[in-house]
């Protein structure tokens, strides 16, 4: 298959190329599109057969529900059983944004979206590319990361044309995305509500709409692979790069004192201001005071080590403020769990 790769610089200038692709999601084939949290792999949302092609073109396990992303309030009560009472307050403070709810499904979106579930994952993003695409398409979009499955997610468009070339039918190029990892996903269909994954949109910040609301034991810690994961993207290694990674929690003096008790080879990811006193190959990933830089980082920067060449990575860690918990939670699945604290 032929991969357009269309760039807007304008969206009000480059209207026709927002149709194009448009027309495509419509006839059900699948384009790459920008969100503010990572690069999106839409297709038709209520299309099975749409939907089964992201799962092909990922390589995606099909028990790996998509999410689905809506441009207005008005086009969720027909995809949900029922729109729960705590929605509209999180969809004021939040949304648009990097928050995805999960709720009952109707029986309006087919399994193959849900991955068989029986619920709904439905985020509106604020991405003015892809409210666009939502809207001239007319179609609800299931877009998960436009990454092949197990690899860090997109979030340029060039991360997309080394992933999916060939097989999808069209690359939206918005330019990078602003937040950089995936949106925090809720469920409203727990007792407590929970959260799945951590994101942008923080536990504190979750807090002042829904007080009861906690975080699902899988973000932090490596269930066994008998337990029922709540969230299937979550699964134990994810994010990866070619080479072992092994997260190292401590100080900058720690991890030089580290470093020099090494003897195999390896390359390091660390902070930007790290690097004049490391002695070492580095790969940075934003500032260590700053945990937004770092997520708008991550995903670039594992797949730089990649293109390094490296076998072994040590990654410095140090607290998880903010959107740093969603940052931490990457990283831990990017190392399959390894973690050495100094
Ligand atoms: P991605 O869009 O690639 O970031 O993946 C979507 C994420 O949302 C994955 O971690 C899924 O497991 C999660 N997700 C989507 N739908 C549901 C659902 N119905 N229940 C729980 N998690 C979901
Ligand atoms: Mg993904």
């Amino acid at each position: 298959m032929e991969t357009q790769v269309l760039k807007i610089t304008d969206i009000e200038k480059d209207g026709a190329l927002l149709d194009e692709a448009a027309a495509l999601l419509r006839e059900g084939q699948l384009v790459a599109i920008p969100t503010e949290t990572v690069y999106g792999l839409a297709a038709d949302a209520l299309n099975p057969k749409a939907a089964a092609a992201i799962y092909q073109a990922k390589g995606r396990p099909s028990d790996n529900p998509l999410i689905v992303h809506v441009s207005s309030l008005e086009e969720i009560p027909p995809l949900v059983k029922q729109v729960p009472p705590q929605l509209k307050q999180l969809a004021e403070a939040f949304w648009p944004g990097p928050m995805t709810v999960v709720m009952e499904k109707s029986p309006l979106i087919p399994s193959t979206t849900s991955g068989g579930l029986e619920t709904v994952a439905v985020r509106m993003p604020a991405h003015p590319i892809a409210r666009a695409l939502i809207q001239r398409s007319g179609r609800s979009l299931a877009a998960p990361s436009a990454n092949l499955s197990g690899l860090p997610s997109p979030t340029t468009a060039q991360h997309c044309v080394e992933d999916l070339t060939g097989r999808v039918a069209a690359i939206v190029d918005g330019g990078p995305c602003q937040v950089g990892v995936e949106s925090t996903v809720l469920t409203l269909c727990t007792q407590p509500p929970k959260i799945l994954r951590p994101g942008a949109v923080t536990l504190e910040m979750l807090r002042k709409v829904l007080p009861d609301i906690q975080l699902d034991e899988g973000v932090f810690e490596h269930l066994s692979d008998d337990r029922k994961v709540a969230s299937p993207g979550m699964k134990y290694k994810h994010y990866a790069p070619k080479a072992r990674v092994i997260l190292v929690r401590g100080t900058l003096e720690q991890f030089q004192e580290f470093l020099r008790h090494q003897r195999e080879e390896y390359g390091v990811l660390c902070f930007e201001e790290d690097v004049p006193a490391l002695n070492a190959r580095c790969v940075t990933y934003g500032k260590e005071q700053d945990p937004a830089s770092q997520a708008h980082a991550l995903f670039d920067a594992l797949r730089r080590l990649d293109k390094e060449g490296f076998s072994l990575v040590y990654a410095r860690i140090t607290g998880e403020e903010g959107v740093g918990q969603a940052v931490y939670n990457r990283l831990l699945r990017a190392a399959a769990f390894d973690e050495i604290q100094l």
